[in-house]
């Protein structure tokens, strides 16, 4: 496969961007070889600098679920385009927005919009420190709720693949203060008797317990039914927020995200990703009572320049409405689940050990003796067989993400034609691969 043109880019960006990346796991650091160029994208397919035709298990990290370039979405982002780009004021496409936010998830009475899931989790904190009055937050080891400061610690995705500082310490990024990092206490996911613990010492001072309800960021990891009860339990009992950080998983796994199909019953909710179907949006909302206390209501300040866009919203109204119209959780959890099988197949005929974790259509192949349950688990993978994985795909015309900590995602533009390539690529990328 021809590569010179992004090589050619790489280079040039190398000169300009640090590591040539404007996000981490992008530069491949994790699997080596030049990263590929992105020149356009159509349905479940990208094509690169080179010309190169790639099936896309990447989805931009989430937001793609209607596959690239849904019509639907195209022409709302049009007709908003005409109409002016930013006004810096309120606009019906925010109100039309919030319903549709509120009719997925009952629970949000009130949602504040910005522009990306980092905002999300760490507005949610800063309001669940204000609504409460106390400092200290919870957060699972390898869960990743994007780059604020309270959150670098001990965190999953790119940090979990060299792109920030150790992985092992913490703050797991230089600049983060100790003094911050120490206001974050770290638990073990799918641990009920740790977090049980940390709550026997600390409970009083904890303001909230943020948590992926299915891991993405460590690869995926599915929570058990007793970790899930603890949380809610030991957050009630202490008078903490829940936060559920559906930033991938909202829209995804079900129309209602996680806290549908898992039934959970978190205080506040982050969204992001599917939310701006491509554009940046993110959110955070909950109980009117907590959601009260941000400004202009309350005294939680949380602003945003471009917060609202109208091009964002457009893009999240078409994406959310094509979704909740002919809901495609079934046909996803469909191809997931001939994926799945036909992955554990090849994998079981080339005599690999390896596990395959899969909720709906996010979908992970450690390359270890299953199950992985934890973040332990998870990071014991075989990460050299990974990257023989990861560029034997590549080598057939499939991009899956370039990391063994990261879901991939398909969506409903993949089909049997895809699902035969997908299975043909592995079994050539995995039958070449030594025991
Ligand atoms: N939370 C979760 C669960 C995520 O997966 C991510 C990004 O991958 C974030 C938060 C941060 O979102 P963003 O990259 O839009 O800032």
């Amino acid at each position: 496969m021809k590569t010179q043109r992004s090589a050619e880019l790489f280079a040039q960006a190398q000169q300009l961007i640090p590591g040539g990346v404007n996000s981490p796991v992008r530069a491949f650091k994790a699997v080596g070889g030049t990263p590929r160029f992105i020149a356009r994208a159509q349905g479940a397919y990208l094509w690169d600098a080179d010309g190169n035709r790639l099936l896309d298990y990447v989805g931009s990290w989430g937001p793609m679920i209607l596959g690239h370039n849904h019509p639907a979405v195209v022409e709302a982002i049009r007709a908003a385009l005409e109409e002016g780009l930013s006004y810096g004021a309120p606009t019906e496409r925010e109100v039309r927005l919030a319903e549709l936010v509120r009719e997925a998830y009952p629970m949000v009475e009130l949602v504040r919009f910005v522009s990306s899931g980092t905002e999300a989790t760490m507005s949610a904190l800063r309001l669940a420190r204000g609504y409460t009055g106390r400092e200290l937050i919870v957060k699972f080891r390898g869960n990743y709720h994007g780059h604020g400061d309270s959150l670098l610690v001990q965190a999953g995705s790119g940090l979990l693949t060299g792109g920030g500082g150790t992985a092992k310490s913490a703050p797991s990024s230089a600049g983060v203060p100790q003094a911050f990092a120490e206001l974050t206490l770290v638990a073990d996911y799918n641990d009920p008797e740790g977090l049980k613990a940390l709550f026997a010492q600390q409970g009083e001072q904890i303001a909230a317990v943020i948590f992926e309800p299915v891991v993405g960021n460590a690869g995926v990891i599915i929570p058990t039914e007793e970790f899930l009860e603890a949380l809610h339990r030991l957050t009630q009992e202490y008078g903490a927020l829940l936060i559920a950080d559906e930033v991938m998983t909202g829209f995804r796994l079900a129309k209602g995200g996680a806290v549908e199909l898992l039934g959970l019953k978190p205080d506040l909710v982050c969204l992001g990703k599917i939310l701006g179907g491509g554009l940046p949006v993110g959110a955070y909302g909950g109980r009117a009572e907590v959601m009260r206390q941000v400004a202009p209501l309350g005294p939680v300040y949380q602003a945003g320049t471009l917060s609202g866009n109208p091009l964002a919203m457009a893009a999240g109204i078409a994406t959310l409405k094509t979704l909740f119209q002919d809901p495609p959780y079934r046909r996803l959890e469909a191809y997931g689940k001939a994926l799945q099988e036909g992955l554990e197949d090849i994998l079981t005929y080339a005599g690999l050990p390896a596990t395959v974790n899969r909720v709906g259509s996010m979908i992970t192949v450690f390359f270890r003796e299953g199950p992985v349950r934890t973040y332990a688990e998870a990071v014991a993978s075989d990460t050299e067989r990974f990257k023989a994985f990861f560029h034997g795909l590549l080598e057939e015309g499939v991009y899956w993400p370039p990391s063994q900590f990261e879901a991939a995602f398909f969506s409903t533009a993949h089909g049997e034609a895809e699902l035969e390539q997908t299975l043909r690529a592995a079994q050539a990328a995995l039958t070449r691969m030594p025991a």
